[in-house]
């Protein structure tokens, strides 16, 4: 059975998808994505930090990518409201990074030399400091690090309104649709092929299938270039706000949502495909939340859950062409993939 032949055909729907989606259908070409199971990927369980000043082990080409990719978002953000009406939650309301001693609190502003001399927002802070921006913090804080230009978003309604943009600008989804392999004839791309047999054709093939990427026949990639790194949270509902920015602490970050929700995250563990929440990762995150911000102890927990971030050897994504021509990589964005949307 064949499909018509469309100029792009995306394989998975999460946010590596769904955005290379609409940026093609907004440039005027046909667009098919084809998605197993919408809400499996990783793009649905992120917790929406916008922080490549927190994330950057270092000044790189990685680092640039993502601070142009968050200098983008406020762009993307407000072509996602006009075009859909959902507000994804994009604020940038800053971010802490913080340590309970001294001798780590000269660890982040070692760590955080170079941002200073590239010009980027960092104000270094002691423990008031820190405890005046985020009142929340427990008096063990020693200071650390404030980013001005962090921000954070809500991924759930952000992938809500990349689908929604993306159908209007003409991108067809088919879920339920899993894919074997990429097709290949006489050396290039030409569409995939999906487990029932069916082929969908199309000029170009971009392969965004999250941490499954490197499992499809023909991927053109390494059997585990691509492998799953679970990360589970744990969200907590305090009965009025606790926390307005993202703290980045010792054991556990805090990413706050507007209605006062609170997730702390996240744990990172080669599991395999496995996305059950444990008992040691629940106790090891409330742990730690309940010392940075003893406040949390009250709240209520409302859910749990993990994801499957797609790692990659060198911790760099895999983006654009490899050897199979007409075969486009965006995949392997790691601990990114929601900061990287734009680009
Ligand atoms: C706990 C956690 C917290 C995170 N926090 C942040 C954060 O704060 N900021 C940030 O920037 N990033 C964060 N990330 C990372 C981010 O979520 C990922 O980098 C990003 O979601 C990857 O997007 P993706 O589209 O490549 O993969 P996914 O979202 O995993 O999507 C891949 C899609 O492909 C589909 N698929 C797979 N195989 C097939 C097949 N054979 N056929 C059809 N479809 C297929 C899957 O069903 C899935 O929907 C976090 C991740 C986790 C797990």
């Amino acid at each position: 059975m064949h499909a018509p032949m469309s100029d792009v055909v995306v394989i998975g729907g999460g946010v590596a998808g769904c955005a290379s989606a609409l940026a093609l259908a907004r440039r005027g070409l046909s667009v098919r994505v084809l998605e197993r199971n919408p809400g499996e990927g990783a793009s649905w369980a992120a917790a929406g930090i916008i922080g490549p000043q927190l994330e950057a082990a270092g000044d790189g080409p990685l680092a640039r990518l993502c601070l142009a990719s968050r200098a983008l978002y406020p762009e993307l953000a407000a072509s996602l409201v006009e075009a859909t009406g959902i507000d994804v939650g994009f604020r940038q309301s800053g971010a802490l990074r913080v340590a309970f001693t001294a001798s780590g609190r000269d660890e982040i502003a070692r760590e955080v030399a170079w941002q200073r001399e590239a010009g980027l927002a960092v104000e270094l802070c002691d423990g008031d400091a820190a405890r005046a921006r985020a009142p929340a913090l427990c008096d063990e804080v020693a200071g650390g690090a404030w980013f001005e230009d962090e921000a954070r978003i809500d991924p759930p309604s952000l992938m809500r309104a990349l689908r929604i943009a993306a159908e209007r600008a003409g991108v067809q989804f088919r879920t339920g649709a899993a894919v074997r392999r990429v097709l290949v004839e006489r050396e290039q791309a030409c569409g995939a092929q999906l487990e029932d047999g069916t082929k969908v054709e199309a000029r170009w093939t971009v392969l965004a299938a999250g941490s499954w990427s490197s499992l499809l026949e023909a991927s053109g990639l390494a059997p585990a270039a691509v492998r799953p790194a679970r990360g589970q949270i744990v969200e907590l509902t305090p009965a009025s706000p606790v926390l307005s920015q993202v703290v980045y602490g010792p054991g556990c970050y805090l990413s706050p949502r507007d209605d006062g929700r609170v997730l702390v995250g996240a744990t990172m563990e080669f599991a395999g495909y496995v996305t059950a929440v444990t008992s040691r990762a629940v106790r090891d995150l409330l742990t730690a939340a309940l010392r940075l911000a003893p406040a949390l102890g009250d709240a209520p927990i409302g859910r749990t859950w993990a994801g499957l971030r797609p790692h990659t050897n060198d911790d760099l994504p895999i983006l654009g062409g490899g050897e199979i021509a007409r075969l486009v990589f965006a995949t392997g964005h790691f601990r990114n993939g929601v900061l990287l949307a734009p680009v």
